[in-house]
């Protein structure tokens, strides 16, 4: 897996990664260290003691903070689809057969081909030009 910074980018700021940043995390979902800190100093502040999220609270955003998390939740999606479709090429390169993997995910072996079979997309094109609506 190419866990080089710079292909990734956080899941909580958005910034992209370069070759200095580190990121906690997986899954797809990644936070930046800066974000980490952030996090982890507004979770240990005793006024947020019971809060049990920090900044993404819908009852907390207007309609404008929350329509501008949208390309960030969007991206975050895109790069967990990524991440997803790389483990399973990387599954593949042992030879575990496509039957395996759609059996781990709950789906057949024909659903696991068609999602998995095609070569994983660069960041940031996720496949979306071919898709887009022509309205
Ligand atoms: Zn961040």
């Amino acid at each position: 897996m190419n866990f080089e910074p710079t292909v990734w980018s956080c899941s909580f700021c958005g910034r992209n990664g370069t070759a200095d940043t580190r990121y906690a995390g997986g899954l797809g979902a990644l936070m930046c260290t800066d974000c980490l800190d952030s996090f982890c100093a507004e979770f240990a502040a005793p006024e947020n003691a019971s809060r049990k999220v920090i900044g993404w609270s819908d009852e907390e955003l207007s309609n404008i903070e929350m329509l501008a998390r949208l390309p960030l939740i969007s991206a975050t999606g895109a790069q967990v689809d990524r991440y997803l479709r790389t483990w399973v090429n990387l599954i593949r390169e042992r030879h575990v057969s496509y039957a395996e993997i759609g059996k781990a995910l709950g789906v057949s072996r024909q659903a696991a081909w068609e999602r998995f079979s095609r070569p994983v997309e660069p960041a940031g094109t996720n496949g979306e030009a071919a898709a887009a609506p022509q309205d």
